[in-house]
Formats: structure tokens, C-alpha cells, sequence
């Protein structure tokens, strides 16, 4: 009775009637049925139609959720898949990784900085540039790759009216970039594996980070013969030195 009125039902047993099969996919408020309307035939005749209705709400329910699903692992994907394919492009366009060059730290960290503060601006963090000129001998696009990742985590992971604080100096060990935030800081049983491939403290945090970035700073680094460590108090902030190696060393 409740579907009575439907056209789509009426079309089916006019359908089913006039000899023809006929399915109907039927959708009212939040409910889903499916009409199966077949002529029954007696001595060449028509004499009547059977109708079958099948209540498909819950399966329809569950092929929306797999769409919806399917739509946001592919969206989820796009943001790693974007980094990797830039940079498989610059390997590609570059022939390997990179020319060997002086850099200097310092104006590094300055190109950076630049680049983040609209970020910066956004979390309402304070950034801050100390010490001066140090050269090291790298590949550009490397040690920008690595300053990158460190300032923009310590952005990302800092709090309203936080500051991130980059001092770059010539030490006893050489060159240093040291990137100190005031933000949520890193468990200590959580230290050891910041660097890892995909690995981040909270999951939960839907910041559209990727979980690549540290493991390029570590990849980065070992590739300059750069000595990375890492401080960090939690509720107090992270502290992240570079330590490049000594010139003519
Ligand atoms: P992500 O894309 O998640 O930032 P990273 O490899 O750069 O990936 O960092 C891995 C995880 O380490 C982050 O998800 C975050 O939990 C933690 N982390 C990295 N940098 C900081 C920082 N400065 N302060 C607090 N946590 C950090």
C-alpha cells in the first residue's frame, strides 16, 4: 500500500501486465526497495504479474559507505603521492641527485623562513633567525629539502603565541643549523621512531602531514654526512640540530 502511488511501482505492474519484465529501483526518505515485476503467461495469455519487493536499503547503505571510503583513501593518497612525484621529477630532470655545491646555512634558513610565514601566520607563531653566515659543502636542493622539514614541523607542531627559533653557527664540530620550537614536544619512547617511513606521535591529527618528512631529513642528512639530533620535552617543545661536517674534513 505505501508504494501504491509510486509511478515507478505503477510502471512496472502496467509493465509486468502488458508482458514485459520490469525492475525498478524504488528510494522514499531514507528507506530503498527493489520491485520485480514478471507477466505470468497461461495458454499464450497474460494472466496476471507476480511481483517480488526486496527491502535493499542496508545494502545500498553499504555501497554509499565504499564509495565514500574509496573516495577518501583516494584523497588521502593524493598528499604523499604529490611529494614522492616531485621529487622522482627532480631526480629525473636532474640526472641523480644533484650538483655538489657551497651553501650557506644561513641564507637557507632565511629563503625558508620567508616561504613559511604564511604558515607561521596562520598557527600564530613567531619565527626568529639568529647567528650568521656558515658554508658547507651540499647539494642545494637537499639541505633546503632538510631546513624545509624541520621549520615547518616546528610550525606545524607549536602552539598559539609559540616561537621557533633557527641559530645557525660555525662550531668545534662544524657548521650547525639548530631549529628550536616551544611547541607539544615528542614523547620519549616516541623519539627513536619520529624517523621513520609514515610514522607520526598522533595519528588523530589530521594536519595533512604525510609521515615523510623527518625520515627525508634523516635520509638527507646521512647523504651530507650531516649528524642530525634531537631534543624535546614534551608540553615544552622539540629542539633539532644539524651538524654538517667540518670543512676540508
Ligand atoms: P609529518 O608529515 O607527520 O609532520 P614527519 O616525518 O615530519 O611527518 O614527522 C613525524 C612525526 O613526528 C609527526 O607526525 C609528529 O608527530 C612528530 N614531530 C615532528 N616534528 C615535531 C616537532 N617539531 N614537534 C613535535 N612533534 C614533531
Amino acid at each position: 500500500y505505501a508504494l501504491n502511488r509510486e509511478a515507478g511501482f505503477r510502471r512496472c505492474v502496467e509493465e509486468a501486465l502488458a508482458g514485459r519484465r520490469c525492475e525498478q529501483l524504488l528510494e522514499k526518505d531514507d528507506d530503498c526497495r527493489q520491485i520485480i515485476a514478471s507477466p505470468v503467461e497461461q495458454d499464450g495469455q497474460i494472466a496476471g504479474a507476480v511481483l517480488v519487493i526486496l527491502d535493499v536499503t542496508e545494502k545500498e547503505q553499504r555501497e554509499r559507505l565504499r564509495r565514500e571510503f574509496t573516495a577518501n583513501v583516494s584523497h588521502e593518497l593524493k598528499t604523499p603521492l604529490t611529494s614522492i612525484l616531485g621529487t622522482a621529477e627532480i631526480l629525473d630532470e636532474g640526472g641523480g641527485l644533484g650538483q655538489w655545491e657551497t651553501v650557506d646555512l644561513y641564507e637557507e634558513a632565511r629563503a625558508v623562513l620567508e616561504q613559511l610565514a604564511p604558515a607561521a601566520q596562520r598557527k600564530q607563531v613567531t619565527t626568529r633567525l639568529q647567528g650568521g653566515e656558515a658554508l658547507v659543502r651540499g647539494v642545494p636542493q637537499i639541505v633546503e629539502e632538510i631546513v624545509y622539514n624541520l621549520c615547518d614541523n616546528a610550525i606545524a607542531y607549536n602552539r598559539a603565541n609559540g616561537s621557533v627559533t633557527v641559530t645557525v653557527e660555525n662550531t668545534a664540530f662544524g657548521p650547525r643549523i639548530t631549529v628550536a620550537d616551544t611547541g607539544i614536544g615528542i614523547p620519549r619512547e616516541a623519539q627513536g621512531r619520529v624517523f621513520e617511513r609514515f610514522y607520526r606521535v598522533d595519528k588523530s591529527h589530521s594536519s595533512g602531514g604525510t609521515g615523510l618528512g623527518l625520515s627525508i631529513v634523516k635520509h638527507g642528512a646521512a647523504y651530507l654526512g650531516a649528524q642530525v639530533e634531537l631534543h624535546s620535552e614534551p608540553g615544552h617543545g622539540s629542539t633539532f640540530t644539524l651538524t654538517f661536517p667540518k670543512a676540508g674534513a
